[in-house]
């Protein structure tokens, strides 16, 4: 998609501080972190969120899981970390291409959500 912030980053036309590639998915570091790990894995094909997957998404995705415990051991966070990602407008999904927060550090990353 020619307007979406992650395709650019994937093609190259805006820098980030990648930490993995391969020919489906790439993991940079997160521009504001929140935690002192803070790496989003994304498909370099662009898919906008987990609201608009279809089954041909099912790989990709399973990689993006399945790569997440190498990248955060990686990236300094060895005894476990969280995965998020935020999806549409209830889910506060801020870039329209869909992406997995990897968050962790040394230290637990803190309660899941406040409490309503
Ligand atoms: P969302 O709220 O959509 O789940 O998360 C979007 C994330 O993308 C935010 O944590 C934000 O800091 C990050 N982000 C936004 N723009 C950029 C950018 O240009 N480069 C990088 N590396 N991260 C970005
Ligand atoms: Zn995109």
């Amino acid at each position: 998609m020619s307007d979406c912030l992650f395709c650019k980053i994937v093609e190259g036309k805006i820098p980030a501080s990648k930490v993995y590639e391969d020919e489906d998915i790439l993991a940079f570091k997160d521009i504001h972190p929140a935690r002192p790990v803070h790496i989003l894995v994304i498909p370099k094909r662009h898919i906008t969120s987990l609201s608009t997957v279809a089954p041909e998404d099912a790989a990709v995705l399973g990689k993006m899981l399945v790569k997440a415990n190498e990248i955060a051991v990686a990236q300094g966070s060895p005894d476990g970390f969280r995965v998020i990602i935020n999806t549409g407008r209830v889910g506060q999904q801020e870039v329209p291409h869909l992406h997995m927060h990897i968050v962790g550090g040394p230290d637990p990353v803190g309660p899941m959500l406040k409490r309503i």
